[in-house]
């Protein structure tokens, strides 16, 4: 039999319409020779429900971008003899789907690239596309990402961490620590995507209501020193079925117009202004940094199957990695497609390649 794939997206976090527009693309992309796949949603409440696969409707409209349907039949993963199968609920009872042999989780963000959900696909013994629990969960918390990555000598932008406690008991010691990083600063949910929540802050008088903002999305906040005069250049890391790493060629992020960072309207909706060099022009001996660096930081993390590691270069070429996205966008248009695209791996190609390694995977600890 055809090995089952559970094609996965949409989720509880704020990510979620470009969660499904990335499941319509992946749904598009699987090789139905070669697999079975069966598209499940979660809603934006965390129910799990057997997608229709319309295609159609998983694509952005009108610059909406699509949701999971509440009213289609729940599904749940659960845990069977040999792995886990898929059990829809229907009106004439329960229904199993059978054996689940890989999910691929097309999640961002909180329940979804944090950890959770790896946790919960642990838990049922099946094995899935991408980082385990841990570097879910240290690469979605900025704050934690940047104590491995440090740890590890990757270099990352000077940093604190503001929780809601402490800023709700002393918000001038959290101001006074912030303002030590020197303005401009950024400030980010600590666990967040898409540039959803992140303020760039010019002086003192904009300090309160960006980290009010990001606590909008997260009780925990990343107060950064600003990168000054920097390029912005992405990279993909890309685990082959037998477990070594390969690099794509990076990226360049060329913002302007009335964006004054990568936000969420420029990385999405993007307009006359944005630009993205793939592959970016870099010299050699800067491409061969970047690409044992991204690798570098995959390690850090202890990361599986793919990242997409994003670094600002300083015009005297030094590196800082600005952070590391263990499910990145991954829309055919997206960046880390078009890397690997650029580097001789097409979507259909990549998609397989991501099945393959999470085939090749055990349910033990690895
Ligand atoms: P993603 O969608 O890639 O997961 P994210 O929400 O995790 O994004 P970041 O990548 O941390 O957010 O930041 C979003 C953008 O803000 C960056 O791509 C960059 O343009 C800008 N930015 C972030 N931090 C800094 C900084 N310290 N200095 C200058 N620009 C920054
Ligand atoms: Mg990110
Ligand atoms: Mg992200
Ligand atoms: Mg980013």
């Amino acid at each position: 039999a055809k090995p089952r794939i559970v094609v996965l997206f949409g989720g509880r976090s704020t990510e979620h319409g470009i969660s499904c527009v990335t499941g319509g693309s992946v749904l598009a992309a699987v090789d139905r020779e070669k697999y079975d796949v069966v598209p499940v949603g979660i809603t934006r409440d965390g129910q799990w429900v057997l997608e229709s696969g319309d295609l159609e409707r998983l694509k952005i409209k009108d610059r909406q971008t699509p949701t999971v349907d509440g009213s289609l039949p729940p599904v749940t993963l659960t845990q069977a003899e040999d792995g886990s199968e898929l059990v829809v609920h229907e009106a004439a009872g329960p229904r199993s789907l059978g054996h689940v042999d890989a999910v691929f989780p097309l999640l961002h963000g909180p329940w979804g690239e944090d950890g959770t959900l790896q946790g919960q696909l642990e838990m049922a013994g099946v094995r899935y596309v991408g980082a385990g629990v841990l570097a879910s969960a240290v690469s979605m918390d900025k704050g934690f990402m940047k104590v491995a990555l440090t740890a590890a000598g990757v270099p990352t932008m000077p940093s604190i961490v503001v929780t809601a406690r402490e800023w709700a008991r002393d918000a001038a010691a959290c101001r006074a620590r912030s303002e030590e990083l020197g303005y401009p600063l950024f400030v980010k949910p600590a666990r967040g995507g898409s540039s959803i929540g992140i303020s760039k802050v010019h002086d003192a008088s904009e300090v309160d209501a960006a980290i009010t903002t990001a606590m909008e999305h997260d009780p925990r906040v990343l107060v950064e020193g600003f990168a000054a005069g920097v390029r912005e250049i992405e990279c993909g890391v890309l685990q082959l079925p037998d477990g070594e790493l390969r690099t794509s060629l990076p990226a360049e992020i060329r913002i302007g117009g009335d964006h004054e960072f990568y936000d969420f309207e420029a990385k999405y909706l993007p307009g006359e202004h944005t630009e993205i060099d793939c592959p970016a022009k870099v010299e050699d001996e800067l491409l061969d940094r970047m690409q044992e660096l991204a690798k570098k930081t995959f390690d850090a993390v202890a990361c599986e199957g793919l990242a997409r590691v994003d670094f600002f270069v300083f015009p005297d070429g030094s590196l800082v990695v600005n952070e590391l996205n263990t499910m990145p966008g991954f829309t055919p248009s997206s960046m880390y497609p078009q890397m690997w695209g650029a580097s001789g791996i097409d979507y259909t190609e990549l998609v397989d390649l991501l099945i393959q390694q999470a085939l090749s995977r055990g349910t033990d600890l690895r």
